[in-house]
């Protein structure tokens, strides 16, 4: 059993079946660690544990079990047609146990820290909540048909994964906002506690997961208050996500509460924020943040993310700008890139813009024309209130030059040598240079980053 809690910096979650691609084969080793939603191994775990034993090889993993799902208003984990229980929701509440499944299918309706009341309780749902994410994958892995065939691989000494277990459990956890943070902390430290106790019995890493609104993170008397807390159990390791929480966007008074954040709970076990983009990975790999020791995220869309999802929105073409670490919707991309000087040559798109496995395949004699092949659509009509409405999809070529292009960026971003004093430069350069092409919006983090990375 692996005793590392996580593997390396570079955490990416896996989303949807279709992602698959993007982490194998040559991506696979562009990153550390995968973490996989539990509702993803409730929905496919063959699938699943056939991807990690033989396409992901010797990848570490951890499941995130997603047990604050239970605690919101129920249309959250309702299909939106028919209003009934997902099926993954419904395969993970048989395995959690009570009390969801009283409260859920019996009385229809979320948890609510009351039912956390009485400690058997508490004891058998954790013991369940791990024992989920120790066994669902390890035992696919272990019993399936895919587990007969990499037996077989073993024996003709093919390169196969048999460590199966995950490299940490996440002890189960609920959201806190500054309105609920009173009722509810007291169940995730009592959760955290008795996770703690199996955990050790099991000699496997505890991670505990604190997943708060912004407005607790922003009010420094209940930051306080909750870094108190939760120095009074000793995790291997914090995982954070702070609600819709977006680097690109917030102020450096923002940045700086979650700087304070992490300084605050590092002092008990190291963090990992599980939601991040670049200012986190430049804080964390520049030791000016030595307590972050990992950035996770998602493909192209996950540096931030709602705890509560308001539905999707419509995909748009956008281009991960190398130098300005953020995605511009493809005009824009464009405009910035021709001021950056990127369509003079191919030569100067690969040195100014990127020069990644893709570019350098997509950008040829004619920069300008060929950088079309990341913002190619097709146009959808349908009838809105009577009315047509025309929508421009991305094709899906297209989506899946922009992720790979995305991809290589972020290898680059947490391997490629850190000198902050460069980084703040090219930040503020950046800014300056495209701030009258694509507008203050888009590239005032550079200038906020600089800001919090100076100190
Ligand atoms: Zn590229």
């Amino acid at each position: 059993m692996p005793n590392k809690p996580i593997a390396g910096f570079h955490l990416v979650r896996f989303g949807t079946a279709a992602d698959q691609k993007f982490l194998i084969g040559q991506f696979l080793s562009s990153y550390d660690q995968l973490i996989i939603n539990a509702n993803m191994v409730a929905h496919m775990p063959g699938a699943l544990a056939s991807f990690l034993s033989l396409k992901a090889k010797n990848k570490p993993y951890f499941i995130d079990p997603q047990t604050h799902a239970f605690q919101h208003d129920r249309s959250f984990i309702e299909t939106k047609k028919s209003g009934e229980l997902k099926r993954s929701i419904t395969k993970l509440i048989d395995a959690y146990g009570e009390p969801f499944a009283s409260c859920i299918l019996k009385n229809r309706r979320p948890v609510i820290p009351n039912d956390f009341s009485n400690q058997k309780i508490v004891k058998r749902f954790c013991e369940r909540v791990l024992k989920f994410q120790l066994e669902s994958l390890s035992k696919e892995m272990n019993q399936s048909d895919s587990a007969k065939y990499y037996k077989y691989l073993k024996k003709i000494k093919k390169d196969v994964s048999t460590d199966t277990a995950p490299s940490l459990v996440i002890a189960p956890y609920f959201y806190l906002t500054a309105n609920t943070l009173k009722s509810w902390v007291d169940v995730n430290l009592k959760c955290a506690n008795v996770s703690k106790n199996i955990a050790d019995d099991l000699g496997i890493p505890l991670a505990v997961q604190v997943v708060i609104s912004q407005d607790i993170l922003l009010d420094q008397d209940a930051v306080k208050q909750l870094i108190g807390k939760y120095s009074t159990i000793k995790p291997d390791l914090f995982l954070i996500w702070i609600d819709g929480f977006s680097e690109q966007q917030a102020s450096a008074y923002q940045l700086d509460a979650y700087k304070n954040f992490i300084r605050g709970l590092g002092k008990t076990a190291k963090v990992v924020n599980l939601f991040g983009g670049f200012c986190s990975i430049a804080l964390g790999r520049a030791k000016i943040l030595s307590e972050l020791v990992g950035v996770a995220h998602g493909l192209e869309y996950g540096e931030d993310r709602g705890v509560v999802p308001v539905g999707g929105g419509i995909p748009v073409a956008k281009f991960y700008l190398p130098c300005l670490h953020y995605r511009l919707r493809f005009r824009d991309a464009l405009r910035a890139i021709r001021t950056l000087g990127g369509f003079n040559s191919s030569q100067a798109f690969y040195r100014e813009i990127c020069g990644c496995k893709i570019c350098t395949k997509v950008i040829d004699a004619k920069p300008e024309e060929n950088f079309g092949a990341y913002g190619q659509t097709r146009s959808v009509t349908y009838t809105r209130k009577g009315d047509p409405v025309s929508m421009e999809y991305p094709l899906p070529e297209t989506k899946e030059k922009t992720v790979q292009h995305y991809m290589w960026v972020k290898k680059a971003e947490y391997n490629d040598p850190i000198n902050v004093k460069d980084v703040i430069k090219n930040l503020n350069a950046t800014g300056k240079k495209l701030e009258a092409v694509i507008g203050l919006d888009n590239v005032a983090h550079c200038f906020t980053w600089s800001k919090i990375l100076e100190g």
